[in-house]
């Protein structure tokens, strides 16, 4: 018997998981993928947004602006990067200006930090700004993440809390009995007294399965290319002015391990597990950053990918006890600034929890987790010293990105740790670098193989389907 199971774990669920597991609670995560963060918290810009955006009266403008405040303090509890980098809005002509007016007054009654500044201000900083760009509202305090370490650190720090995680698990039915809910899923039957329904772009589908939503999810798909990190054509985060009609538009983004990104476009697509590119989309962001941006090296692109909002027929992000349903709390419609405002979508949903559930604070839980080490980021000494206490840490299985062997090895050791080369990947990162994977992949399934003690034929990529060698070979 659970007191709260929340359904999905990305960074909704997993932010939230995090927050209630400091309460004495018995709490479970489902999730019907191979790993944590395998929906829109896989594949978005990683942007904190600060909150100038979203229209006034919103619960998105609430929760962004709160959700923003908390986020380098979970970072830096959680050992996550956190880094600030700025963002500029460019506009081009009188027009786009008078819209910088109105989110700078947007940002005056919200209390978020800006500054504006002409061309050339703007040109000293960023010289790749477009011929068209004619002034520029920095929003200095914006930072990015990498949005599947921190959702992935949630949980660990939940798990070790005593919050439990179940992957493989896809909620196919939920039966109300007396007080509670059951959950049938392939992986067992969860009694719960509450629910939480965090499914991203399966939320209608969840939803349905207690009451009818007056909503439905319309997914819309971004794609991106991801520049090699020679390149760094830009230092902040580059966006058009937004607009109703094309949102955020396509955007230049500085990450956190010194790539750059470009994208996203914004296409509905029927299947909202689509997350494919496409030919179209990146033409059109191809043709759609030469609006704020020149000389960007599209050609040094390394790898492209795309990501799937969870966007429905409801404009503003839904947080609320489903009606009909009691104890059942929706935490859907979380599209963009969703990464930005977990933290706040979180305290929401712990509001409506404690209307009827008592929380009573676990004395001995602990929000942080234990630092992982980086060897890239220790003195020659300390390597030195690492190296000779941990020889793991001196083989380099990743060239392109300089992963260790001992990185690899502590990510799958850890709680919630990698079962998966994909999950290695999104952990320490190799296969993240110019070669995509194509010398280390062979040493991660290796090291997958020998710590789960499985074969290495049964080393999967990422869903359980995705087995990656089919018989072994004669040497
Ligand atoms: C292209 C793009 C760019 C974006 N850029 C930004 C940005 O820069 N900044 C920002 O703040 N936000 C951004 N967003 C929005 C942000 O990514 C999302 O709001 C956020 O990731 C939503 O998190 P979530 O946990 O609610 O959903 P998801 O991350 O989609 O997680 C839902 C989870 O539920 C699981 N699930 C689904 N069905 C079931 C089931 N039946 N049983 C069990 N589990 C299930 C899924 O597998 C998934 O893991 C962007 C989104 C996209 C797609």
């Amino acid at each position: 018997m659970y007191d709260v199971v929340i359904i999905g774990a990305g960074i909704t669920g997993a932010m939230l998981c995090r927050k209630l597991s400091g309460y004495q609670l018995r709490i479970a995560v489902i999730e019907k993928e191979n790993d944590t963060a395998e929906g829109a918290t896989m594949a978005n810009s990683a942007v904190i947004h600060t909150g100038y955006d979203p229209e006034d009266g919103t619960l998105k403008a609430e929760l962004n602006v709160k959700g923003a405040q908390q986020y380098e303090a979970i970072c830096r509890d959680l050992h996550c990067l956190y880094k600030t980098v700025g963002a500029y809005i460019a506009a081009c002509g009188a027009e786009e200006e008078a819209q910088l007016d109105v989110l700078a007054a947007r940002a005056d009654a919200r209390g978020i930090p800006y500054r504006r500044l002409d061309r050339a201000q703007a040109l000293g900083q960023e010289p790749n700004l477009s011929d068209g760009v004619t002034a520029v509202l920095d929003f200095y305090t914006t930072a990015v993440v990498y949005p599947w370490e921190v959702a992935n650190a949630c949980l660990e720090c939940a798990c070790e809390n005593g919050a439990e995680l179940f992957l493989n698990a896809p909620c196919q039915a939920i039966q109300r009995d007396g007080d509670c809910y059951v959950i049938e899923t392939p992986a067992g039957s969860f009694r719960t007294r509450y629910v939480v329904n965090a499914a991203g772009v399966h939320a209608d589908a969840i939803h349905a399965m207690v009451a009818e939503p007056s909503w439905h999810v319309t997914p819309r798909r971004g794609e991106y290319y991801v520049l090699d990190k020679d390149t760094q054509p830009i230092r902040h985060i580059i966006f058009p002015v937004p607009s109703k009609e094309k949102g955020k538009g396509v955007l230049a983004i500085p990450t956190v391990y010194g790539n750059t990104l470009i994208g996203p476009n914004s296409d509905f697509v029927d299947d909202p597990d689509d997350n494919g590119t496409s030919e179209d989309g990146l033409n059109y962001v191809r043709a759609n950053i030469s609006k704020t941006l020149k000389n960007i090296p599209l050609n040094r692109s390394i790898r492209n990918f795309a990501g799937v909002r969870p966007t429905t027929t409801c404009p503003d992000f839904i947080v609320e006890e489903v009606a009909g349903a009691p104890h059942f709390i929706d935490a859907v419609s979380i599209e963009s600034p969703g990464l930005a405002s977990a933290p706040a979508v979180a305290d929401k949903i712990i509001e409506i929890l404690s209307a009827s559930l008592e929380l009573i604070p676990d004395a001995s839980a602990v929000m942080t987790r234990k630092a992982p080490v980086v060897p890239a980021e220790l003195s020659q000494a300390e390597r030195n010293e690492l190296i000779r206490s941990n020889p793991a840490y001196g083989k380099i299985i990743c060239r392109c990105e300089q992963i260790s062997e001992g990185e690899i090895v502590d990510c799958i050791r850890r709680t919630c740790g990698a079962r998966t080369v994909k999950g290695v990947k999104k952990r320490v990162r190799p296969g993240m670098g110019r070669c995509q994977g194509g010398f280390c992949e062979p040493r991660v399934v290796e090291i997958l193989a020998r710590e789960l003690g499985i074969s290495p034929l049964e080393v999967v990529y990422d869903g359980q389907d995705s087995r990656i060698l089919e018989r072994e070979n004669r040497v």
